[in-house]
């Protein structure tokens, strides 16, 4: 039996020269927990060409959406970038990964912090009515370099607050910190220095980081990880995984080669 249900593209939407996201049909069958990631891609030359993305979409939602890097000479995303509408997609059969509520002891914010196309686990994640049952104030935080990768911000901020299902959850528990590295913008700076000068805390109203009362994932570049990580487990925090809830969980939003 094959490893790959097959979808059809119902959407594709190019927010930069870098950035892209889409839509696509999604089998009954296929299951996953919020935040969690499946191989996809296309068939090339008979065999699969597959890597890791995060599922954007909730799980309760009709169809699938990814959001995607436009990689120059990517072996996937070289070809992915120019999906159109009816195009077929291979999705993996099996999602997995560590950034889900289940691996969070539990605490009274939940700070997800995101570079890049590292927001897209967060995005189904804070669509997640049971989000908002274990934490008082959901604070997603997406760092990019420019203004115009900041995708999906007025989704955050105009569509999700009105959506029928989630709206509500959404204006009273969500807080959307986007910062920007490389231009000027309301928030500048990177996640870590924002966390160690105490700003984020400072300008969203929270108090400073504690481990009694805090809970964190992280998904971004490694060197995002890196740093980020160094920060929480000088802290004190403890990491979480399918074997132990923690303080803290980490997913790469990509690997180096
Ligand atoms: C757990 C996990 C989840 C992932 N989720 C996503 C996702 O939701 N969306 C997504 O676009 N990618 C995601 N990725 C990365 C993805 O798997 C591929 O690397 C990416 O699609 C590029 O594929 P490629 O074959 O074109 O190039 P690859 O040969 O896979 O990558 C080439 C190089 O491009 C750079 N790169 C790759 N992906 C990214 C990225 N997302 N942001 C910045 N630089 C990158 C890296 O330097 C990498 O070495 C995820 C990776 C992991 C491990």
């Amino acid at each position: 039996m094959s490893k790959y249900l097959e979808e059809r593209v119902t959407q594709v939407h190019h927010w930069t020269d870098t950035l892209f996201s889409f839509k696509t049909t999604r089998d009954p069958t296929f299951r996953f927990r919020n935040g969690e990631f499946t191989m996809i891609g296309l068939e090339v030359d008979g065999r699969p060409l597959v890597r890791a993305y995060s599922v954007v979409s909730a799980n309760y939602e009709e169809e699938l959406e990814f959001f995607s890097i436009k990689v120059q000479n990517g072996p996937l995303t070289s070809r992915l970038q120019h999906l159109k509408v009816g195009d077929p997609i291979i999705v993996g059969k099996k999602p997995t990964g560590t950034l889900v509520l289940d691996n969070l002891l539990p605490g009274e914010n939940l700070y997800l912090l995101g570079t890049g196309t590292g927001l897209a686990p967060f995005m189904s994640i804070i669509k997640d009515p049971e989000t908002y049952e274990r934490f008082r104030k959901v604070v997603l935080v997406h760092g990019v370099r420019q203004v115009n990768e900041l995708a999906y911000g007025d989704t955050i901020t105009e569509a999700l607050p009105k959506d029928e299902l989630i709206g509500e959850l959404i204006s009273n528990g969500l807080i959307y910190y986007p910062t920007v590295t490389r231009e000027p913008f309301r928030n500048t700076g990177r996640i870590t220095d924002l966390m160690k000068s105490g700003k984020l805390f400072a300008d969203i109203g929270l108090p400073p980081m504690s481990i009694e009362r805090d809970r964190f994932m992280l998904c971004g570049s490694p060197e995002m990880i890196r740093d980020t990580r160094q920060l929480l487990v000088d802290g004190g925090y403890v990491e979480g995984n399918h074997g132990e809830a923690g303080h803290f969980v980490i997913e790469k939003a990509f690997v180096e080669k």
